[in-house]
């Protein structure tokens, strides 16, 4: 296994870096925010998902502005032209949903798979920020990891009830499964 370099050692590339993942992870975020709303506007029929999704895009804008603290911390700015193209993708994906049969079970994959890829984002933060010494970035990065594991986990329990629920409102007369 390779180590990770000493904190503190001169690496300005390295620091390059890092200012970029950070505001690669500042757009997911504002990727993640678009896509919540869009779908809790949506729910109706699913309560406990919506308040846990609710609960999550609170979370989530919190996040953002941590990671938008930890840029300007390294002395970078928020780029605005990034995350401009990444709210426009989510958008699309959001209204995706509007003509599929089944968009709770799309929306389950799909929030599932976000959070996902926002646990790997953070742990190479994480990793990144500690080879360089940048010991508050990875405590914040930590602080958001534990957030996205926590949301990745409730939704891995609440899946099965979630996909049961639209199986068994989708075979009754007169109800609403989709959403
Ligand atoms: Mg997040
Ligand atoms: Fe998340």
């Amino acid at each position: 296994m390779t180590r990770a370099p000493a904190g503190g050692e001169e690496l300005s590339e390295g620091r390059e870096h890092l200012l970029n993942w950070l505001r690669d992870a500042h757009a997911m975020e504002q990727q993640a925010e678009t896509m919540l709303s869009s779908q809790i506007e949506r729910i109706e029929n699913y309560p406990k998902l919506k308040a846990r999704m609710e609960e999550h895009l609170l979370e989530t804008r919190q996040q953002a502005e941590i990671v938008a603290r930890c840029i300007r911390d390294l002395g970078g700015d928020t780029s605005a032209i990034k995350d401009l193209a990444a709210r426009t993708v989510a958008v699309a994906q959001g209204l995706s949903g509007l003509f599929v049969g089944d968009e709770i079970v799309k929306g389950s994959l799909a929030s599932y798979t976000f959070e996902q890829m926002e646990i790997a984002s953070y742990r190479i933060l994480i990793s990144a920020a500690e080879a360089l010494g940048e010991h508050e970035v990875a405590a914040a990065c930590r602080g958001i990891l534990a957030q996205e594991e926590a949301m990745a986990s409730w939704l891995e329990q609440e899946t099965p009830a979630t996909v049961w629920k639209f199986l068994k409102r989708s075979d009754a007369p007169g109800l609403v499964a989709k959403h």
